[in-house]
């Protein structure tokens, strides 16, 4: 787990020597590029740690940043800034592309805030006091059991060279729900958002919890929904 630079200790400018807490691609003092550092996402775009962000300068400060990087600039320029101005686009591009989707913005926030989430950690403990998220969500239970069935036949009878209208349709009514029940989950998403954003320490905690619980119920409604349409698609 990565931490934040310790913003309290400033960092000299390799080029104006002025010292600046925050780290940034270029120095607040003299504007030139400042190599690649262990600077995470929201601070290459100035932004503090918080789900809500304001997407439309989030795009505008990339197009913004990303011309200051463009090489076209650095033609003239020393062989070690010309190296930065590259790797601080990789980096660019990296921020940019993780924080302007919502979900994977709010799994490398909780990342950031010590979250264990995602497939890598759905055998551990989760698994050992009945919480594994790849196990079937209690309400989907039946769902899961009668979907399982049909996907089954439905790859028999393509099998035999088959048509069933009335297991496509059935099929088809299925993704529809649980495009629904995954639509459900980004509003619960949402809202814990503003629950994290604006809460103490204590409120951050509890709403942790429950965003880490909403994103593996998504990702488990993600796989069914592949499933489903690759079965109807196939
Ligand atoms: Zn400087």
């Amino acid at each position: 787990m990565f931490k934040v630079l310790d913003s309290a200790v400033p960092i000299a400018c390799w080029s104006c020597s002025v010292g600046h807490v925050e780290s940034t691609l270029f120095c607040p003092h003299c504007s030139k590029i400042q190599p690649p550092s262990g600077s995470d996402f929201f601070h290459v775009f100035g932004l503090d740690h918080l789900f809500t962000i304001d997407l439309e300068a989030l795009e505008t400060e990339f197009h913004r940043l990303s011309r200051k990087l463009h090489p076209d600039r650095y033609a003239r320029a020393g062989e070690i800034e010309r190296q930065w101005s590259l790797a601080d686009t990789a980096l660019l591009n990296d921020a940019y592309r993780t924080l302007k989707d919502p979900i994977s913005r709010t799994e490398y926030l909780l990342k950031l805030e010590g979250a264990e989430i995602g497939e890598e950690f759905s055998g551990k403990d989760r698994a050992a006091n009945g919480k594994d998220p790849s196990r079937v969500p209690a309400d989907l239970l039946e769902e899961v059991f009668d979907l399982n069935m049909q996907l089954e036949e439905m790859r028999m009878a393509r099998k035999m060279g088959e048509e069933d209208p009335s297991l496509t349709a059935s099929l088809t009514d299925a993704k529809k729900k649980f495009d629904i029940l995954m639509d459900a989950v980004d509003q619960d998403l949402r809202r814990q958002w503003q629950v994290w954003d604006s809460g103490d320490d204590a409120v951050r905690a509890v709403s942790q919890k429950k965003m880490v619980a909403l994103l593996d119920r998504r990702r488990y409604l993600n796989n069914l929904v592949r499933d489903v349409t690759e079965t109807l698609g196939a």
